[in-house]
């Protein structure tokens, strides 16, 4: 049985990851009223149209007023602006989080402006997939699936908990994580992963142009889900990157010293070296799908994750 965690909540930024919250929230009652914001009158008047949020503000300002919740769900490299634009008007006692994928420049950029008396609890859905917008969204998206919670020191840990209580009624298994943690572990589990498929894709354009459309034609499982990856959102990555710079360089410059390993190893001949290695990553991807995080199904079981 789910009850009421928040009487009024407000989203900031009605794509994917808003919209998900907003259906998943609905799905089990776990807020009174839902109000939503979106920068363009083009989103706010989808919204509107397809039911997304129990009302849809035309400002910002309007947006937050009177909320027990605010969710900033806008990219990374915009939050400090709407938080310095909220900031005072803010409900005394509020929470304000957000869905940023990077933590510690999301910190730094929100944190200044929020008054005292508001508390701060960051958060990170790990649940996404390559299409955005207010139509993206879906109920089901954070079912099984962590977020992150980098409760900011001194926060009231009343509040982390009861933000808590609002991502597992929406169906996701809740962890907390300090924030260059979280960064470095995402760069690992996401940010670097994405980086590569934009630049296999890229390359395997170039290549397009010597071979007319033999690369999308004959194009295989592996491409394939590079170019799944490589379809999201340019806005929300470009910020990504810039946000989250130490952890991604540090892990490409690991990324690359490997990769110069295995171009060794196939150019010297040691299918040694490149058996042990391939081995040892396919354990890795059993012990993913025995964690639950992904199927097993032979189309990678994507749909949704
Ligand atoms: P999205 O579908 O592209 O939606 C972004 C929303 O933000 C849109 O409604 C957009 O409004 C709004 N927006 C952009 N700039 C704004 C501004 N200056 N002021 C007010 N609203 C603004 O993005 P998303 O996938 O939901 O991502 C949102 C956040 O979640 C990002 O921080 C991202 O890092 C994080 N996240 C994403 C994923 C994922 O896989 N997609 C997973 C976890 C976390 P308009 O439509 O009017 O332009």
């Amino acid at each position: 049985m789910t009850s009421v965690v928040y009487e009024r909540v407000a989203l900031i930024g009605l794509g994917l990851i808003a919209s998900s919250m907003f259906w998943a929230m609905k799905r089990s009652g776990l807020a009174g009223e839902v109000t939503g914001f979106a920068r363009s009158v083009e989103t706010r008047d989808t919204a509107r149209r397809i039911g997304l949020c129990d009302r849809v503000s035309d400002t910002v300002v309007e947006a937050v007023q009177d909320a027990d919740l605010v969710v900033l769900c806008v990219p990374v490299g915009v939050m400090g602006q709407v938080a310095a634009e909220i900031a005072p008007h803010l409900k005394p006692g509020a929470t304000v989080s957000d869905v940023g994928s990077v933590k510690a420049g999301v910190i730094e950029a929100v944190q200044p402006h929020l008054p005292a008396g508001v508390h701060f609890v960051p958060a990170h859905p790990i649940a996404g997939t390559e299409h955005s917008g207010p139509e993206s969204g879906f109920a089901e998206l954070y079912d099984n699936r962590w977020c992150l919670l980098v409760p900011v020191e001194g926060t009231d840990p009343a509040a982390t908990e009861r933000l808590r209580a609002l991502w597992e009624g929406m169906g996701a298994n809740v962890d907390e994580m300090e924030a260059d943690h979280h960064d470095l572990v995402l760069a690992v589990t996401s940010h670097a992963p994405h980086l590569i498929a934009y630049t296999m894709v890229g390359v395997a354009d170039d290549l397009r142009r010597v071979t007319d459309s033999e690369v999308i034609k004959y194009s295989a499982a592996g491409f394939r889900d590079f170019t799944r990856i490589a379809a999201s959102d340019p806005t929300m990555w470009r910020d990504v990157f810039l946000t989250n710079k130490e952890a991604t360089l540090e892990i490409l410059g690991r990324f690359t010293e490997e990769l110069f390993a295995l171009q060794r190893a196939i150019r010297t001949g040691d299918g040694e070296h490149l058996h042990d290695y391939f081995t040892r990553t396919r354990a890795i991807r059993r012990g993913i799908i025995e964690a639950g995080q992904d199927t097993a199904a032979p189309n990678f079981g994507r749909e949704k994750s």
